[in-house]
């Protein structure tokens, strides 16, 4: 059976890492054992489950639709960008005279970050390419304000998805170390400050 790790080593939630700093992408890529599942992390997780359970009996006026189908958990690959991922949720609508899938993501965030908005751009290069269905959007579910915010999956964003993409390909064909965040203030309170000797 093909290993889904070799055959799509890029998850989806390793774009926010990178976006991030790439070099704890680097670290949890090379290093996985290093960092355990946190408090922070686990909550999230449950977070995500029990938005799925109320999502269920919500209608779709919370993005801005009337019509619909949602479908939970939704597994994609993408060869093409060694990329794997599970969206939260799909939209499946022909609302504004087509058929278009819209991916939505729950984060248990207040704010809808860059690195986040990259995510769900990739659900919906995935879910494009792999079905061939245009997606011109995507939601963010800010679970603590119980909001959508829409996300343009224009060109600009499609193309930042790429460029992190062609950069951590980079990184594992070569083996190379990325550079270092340019926001040094973020190593104050990093993990992985030890095995950064060059920023401290
Ligand atoms: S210490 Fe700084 S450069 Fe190193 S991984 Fe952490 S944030 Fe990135």
């Amino acid at each position: 059976m093909l290993d889904d790790t070799l055959a799509f080593p890029i998850r989806v939630s390793d774009l926010k890492q990178w976006a991030y700093c790439p070099r704890v992408w680097y670290y949890q890529h090379c290093l996985p054992d290093v960092r355990p599942i946190t408090y922070k992390m686990q909550h999230g997780i449950e977070a995500g489950l029990h938005t799925e359970e109320l999502e269920q009996r919500r209608s779709l006026r919370l993005y801005g639709l009337t019509r619909g189908v949602r479908t939970f958990n939704v597994a994609l690959t993408l060869a093409r960008l060694g990329l794997r991922g599970n969206a939260d949720m799909v939209i499946d609508t022909n609302e504004q005279g087509e058929r278009e899938l819209i991916p939505v993501d729950f984060k248990e965030s207040k704010i809808a970050g860059d690195h986040v908005k990259l995510q769900v751009a990739a659900y919906g290069l995935m879910l494009e390419e792999t079905l061939g269905i245009p997606v011109r959007r995507g939601f963010l579910y800010l679970i603590p304000l119980r909001q959508a915010e829409e996300i343009a999956i224009d060109n600009r964003l499609r193309k930042k998805v790429e460029v992190v993409l062609q950069g951590m390909q980079r990184v594992m064909t070569h083996e190379t170390m990325p550079e270092p965040t340019s926001s040094l203030s973020k190593c104050a309170v990093c993990e992985f400050r030890r095995f950064c000797n060059d920023v401290m």
